[in-house]
This record gives structure tokens, C-alpha cells and sequence, in this order.
């Protein structure tokens, strides 16, 4: 059987919900490897690709549509968004008010290999980014964001 393209895996790999640390773990490999191939930093053999292809459970006729959370819409896309867990999960956890369900969306953002990347953006150009990004509500965002203008203001 031939295996699928990297492009084919990251596809699906987003479209089924799973992180690099989900697809490392499974693999015996650190989540950074697989974001390198999938960056093209780095080429997979087409042993590597099989082993992937297993550890996601890749079929061709299992492919459908994606669903998103729209994290980051309105800044430039960029790699790290789409390596962000949230693109292939019910985006419901990320905006109740519910609080074991929010801790259960955090919980996600703890397993997100760009969690930092995701806090930086919802600081800055997301700042309107309503429900949890970056791992904080937009409440907790509020007061990192105070916290850090204070500490800047102190530092002038
Ligand atoms: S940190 Fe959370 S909200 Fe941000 S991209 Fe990752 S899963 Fe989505």
C-alpha cells in the first residue's frame, strides 16, 4: 500500500482532533518531529509516514469536512494556527460558561503544542477574541494583560 502524503496526514490529522503530542505519544516520537515534517523542515520516509498514517488510523473513505473554531480569524493566517488543537474539536468547551466546562477547554489548550503562540495572539491582535484561548478565559486574559501594562509602566 502506498502511504499517504504528509499533506494528506496533516489534513486529516487536524480534521480528526488529534495534537502532535497526541500523534508523538502514539509514535514514540517527540511532538516536534512531526511538526517539522509537517512544516517541511524535515522530510518523512515514507517508513516514518506509514508509521503516522497507523498511529492516526488514516483511511482515505474516512475523510470529511472540517470543523473549526475560527481561533485567530482575524490576523494573518499563520503556521501556528494551524497546528492549533482547537481547529478540529466541537469549539463549544471554548466559549461556555460553564466552569468544569471551561476547565475541560483549558485542559485542551494544555495539550496544544502552540498554546504560546495562541496566549501572544489573543494578547495582542485577538484581543477581542472572545471564550478561552491561549489556555485563559478573556477574563484571565484581561487581567494578564493589565498586569503586564502595569509592569511596563513601572519599568518606564
Ligand atoms: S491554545 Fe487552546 S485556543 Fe489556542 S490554539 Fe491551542 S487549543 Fe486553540
Amino acid at each position: 500500500m502506498t502511504a499517504p502524503t504528509i499533506d494528506q496526514l496533516r489534513e486529516f490529522r487536524l480534521q480528526e482532533g488529534f495534537s502532535l503530542r497526541q500523534v508523538g505519544e502514539r509514535m514514540g516520537v517527540h511532538s516536534s518531529t512531526i511538526g517539522s515534517w509537517e512544516s517541511g523542515r524535515y522530510l518523512a520516509t515514507p517508513e516514518r509516514l506509514q508509521q503516522y498514517a497507523t498511529a492516526l488510523g488514516w483511511r482515505e473513505q474516512r475523510r470529511k469536512p472540517p470543523r473549526t473554531v475560527n481561533r485567530g480569524a482575524a490576523a494573518p493566517a499563520t503556521s501556528w494556527q494551524e497546528q492549533a488543537y482547537c481547529r478540529g474539536v466541537d469549539p463549544q468547551p471554548f466559549f461556555s460558561n460553564d466552569a468544569v466546562v471551561q476547565q475541560y477547554a483549558k485542559d485542551l489548550c494544555r495539550a496544544c503544542s502552540v498554546t504560546a503562540e495562541c496566549l501572544e495572539w489573543a494578547l495582542g491582535w485577538g484581543a477581542a477574541q472572545t471564550g478561552i484561548a491561549g489556555g485563559l478565559t478573556d477574563e484571565e486574559r484581561s487581567r494578564l494583560r493589565r498586569n503586564l501594562n502595569r509592569r511596563v509602566r513601572e519599568a518606564l
